[in-house]
């Protein structure tokens, strides 16, 4: 396998490309960065170092749907014929121009039960705009599910389905033989926590269900993580289990707030969690409040009230709540609301 790095400065954090396939097995990317002329470029030039161009891609796998991966896959597929395959839950998201970010939310009206201010929607569907122009040109693709499996020259590649971030996240997990790796996509970050509730309106119960992503991937015990973005990560299951930490501390702070104010909205958590915010981020602060206020919902912590929500319990118990991340593991250094 070989990594390759794009600059990516439309959104944060360099993108990777993974790159499989030798003699005896078809060429394969997972992921392929932004449809930006300088993503373009970068990933032209990652490939020519192995003496390759998008014209000899056979296969594109894709973690999800967001344009930082699945950006240039209608590109390369155009140029090479490339089989493109994606999660059948993310397939919609990649192959219809008409399904983004801003759709998905106003359908569910997330902007009011939010409590976002008009003025600040508006900013930010005034930037998704210019984002969906990089969205790229859409492939025709092919769906799997969880367990699928792609041989690739010497090792093969088994998809695991670690939805959260994205309904339908995929990693690709790497046998040789001998050590277990993961190509992790947006699933386990090294820097930043990945962004739950914001970055796919469609996941049900979002920090649930990626609380049993990190479950399954602490519990898979790997050797190493190849992430999306950044350096590869040589402790999987410690990554997790600070991110779970992460998230057990974001829901006390989620807590602390609904202890001072008897009724609040996700966008009054996220302004006393995360400060003003800009751009992407007005998306993803309050979506991440609110993937805590419903996951406490869910637990019978809190209720949905006019107001927005309120404490039915002010002293739950975070530790059956959170079957990681307890006092135990260590907190993760940094933290910000996006990764997308
Ligand atoms: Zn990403
Ligand atoms: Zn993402």
């Amino acid at each position: 396998m070989k990594r390759i790095q794009l600059g990516n400065t439309v959104f944060e954090g360099r993108n990777d490309v993974y790159l499989f396939g030798d003699d005896t097995g078809p060429t394969t990317l997972v992921d392929t960065g932004v449809a930006t002329s300088e993503g373009r470029e970068q990933l032209r030039d990652g490939l020519a170092e192995y003496g390759l161009s998008f014209g000899d891609v056979d296969r594109i796998l894709l973690t999800h749907w967001h344009h930082d991966h699945a950006g240039l896959a209608g590109e390369i597929q155009a140029e090479s014929d490339a089989t493109v395959y994606v999660h059948e839950a993310d397939a919609p998201m990649v192959t219809e121009d008409d399904m983004n970010h801003v759709a998905e939310i106003e359908e569910r009206s997330l902007f009011e039960r939010w409590g976002v201010p008009d003025e600040k929607a508006q900013e930010l569907l005034d930037f998704l705009a210019l984002h969906d122009q990089i969205q790229g040109r859409s492939p025709t693709v092919e769906t799997f599910t969880d367990g699928a499996t792609f041989e690739a020259g010497a090792v093969e590649l088994e998809a695991v389905h670690l939805p959260g971030h994205a309904a339908g996240l995929s990693g690709f997990e790497l046998s040789d033989g001998e050590d277990r790796e993961l190509v992790s996509g947006d699933v386990l970050l090294p820097k930043y926590t990945p962004n739950v509730g914001g970055a796919d309106p469609r996941v049900e119960d979002p920090l649930g269900t990626y609380l049993d992503s990190l479950a399954r991937i602490i519990e898979a015990d790997y050797a190493r993580a190849w992430p999306g973005h950044r350096d590869p990560i040589d402790d999987p299951s410690g990554r997790a289990r600070e991110i779970a930490a992460h998230h057990r501390e974001r829901t006390e702070r989620v807590l602390s707030v609904l202890r001072e104010r008897a009724e609040t909205d996700a966008w009054t958590v996220s302004a006393d969690l995360f400060g003003d915010l800009s751009n992407i981020h007005i998306m993803h602060g309050p979506g991440e409040a609110w993937a805590h206020l419903d996951h406490l919902e869910r637990q019978g912590v809190v209720e949905r009230t006019d107001e927005g929500y309120a404490l039915l319990d002010a002293d739950p118990d975070l530790d059956a709540m959170f079957e990681y991340g307890g006092a135990s593991d260590e907190a993760p250094t940094e933290s910000a609301t996006t990764e997308d």
